[in-house]
């Protein structure tokens, strides 16, 4: 069945209203304020239109994984207030372009990206906010750092001048038992809860991003400060 621009519209409006319900449901399941988990809108392969009817419903943070779709979408049609967040693989050849427009890289994962980042963020008299992407099941078809070599990139990036830890991202395999997908989120909650007592200047353990669309509740019930989902609020992608 084909649907009307209006009522692809009308699926959106409900399908936003019906994540922020689930996050607020399992959020107050587990003792948190609702208050306390931003919902990303994942927005790539998703055309300008039905962003901007997503953004007038309240939504204030985008989330792009590829730097050339984030840089189009930018020019001109997102408003400049909306945060932009870079949550796919970044590789150091992209790093001066995307710069000057993503206010946080989320897939930071190796020392020299990190490197990379801080250099080119100074040129333009940025600090760049970034959270550590942590492979957390040790899944070799996936980016993201392993978790044992979490340390060593801390201590490496706390001399670099221009760039400042904000947290973790994680995407865990996907899990159709619950049980298994929390170990997940839990683990990487422990090692978030870990770290945000290591002080130094530049890192600041303050956003913990896990949680897609089919998984969501459960990162949140786990202790995700952000949810990323996509298809839950305009359907499957079509690439
Ligand atoms: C595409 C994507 C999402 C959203 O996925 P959905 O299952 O559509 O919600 C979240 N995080 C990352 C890193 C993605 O690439």
């Amino acid at each position: 069945m084909e649907y009307s621009l209006q009522e692809y519209y009308r699926a959106i409006e409900d399908n936003i209203k019906t994540v922020r319900d689930n996050i607020a449901e399992s959020a107050i399941k587990a003792g948190r304020d609702p208050a306390d988990v931003r919902l990303m809108v994942v927005t790539k392969t998703v055309d300008i239109n039905r962003i901007n009817h997503a953004l007038a419903q309240g939504i204030d943070l985008i989330g792009e994984n590829r730097v050339q779709e984030l840089l189009e979408k930018n020019d001109g049609f997102v408003p400049s207030d909306v945060e932009k967040h870079l949550i796919g693989h970044l590789q150091s050849n992209k790093v001066a372009k995307i710069l000057p427009f993503v206010s946080l890289i989320e897939s930071a994962d190796s020392v020299g990206i990190c490197a990379e980042i801080s250099k080119r963020a100074a040129a333009i008299g940025k600090t760049q906010d970034v959270l550590i992407e942590l492979n957390i099941a040790g899944e070799e078809s996936k980016t993201g750092l392993q978790p044992e070599m979490l340390d060593d990139l801390l201590a490496e990036m706390s001399r670099m001048s221009n760039i400042r830890v904000r947290g973790i991202m994680g995407v865990p395999p996907i899990c159709e038992d619950e049980i298994t997908a929390r170990r997940y989120f839990s683990k990487l909650h422990q090692i978030f809860v870990d770290k945000s007592s290591q002080k130094s200047d530049n890192i600041r353990m303050e956003i913990l991003s896990m949680g897609m669309s089919g998984d969501y509740a459960w990162a949140v019930a786990e202790g995700a400060t952000e949810v990323r989902v996509g298809s839950a609020i305009f359907g499957i992608r079509r690439y």
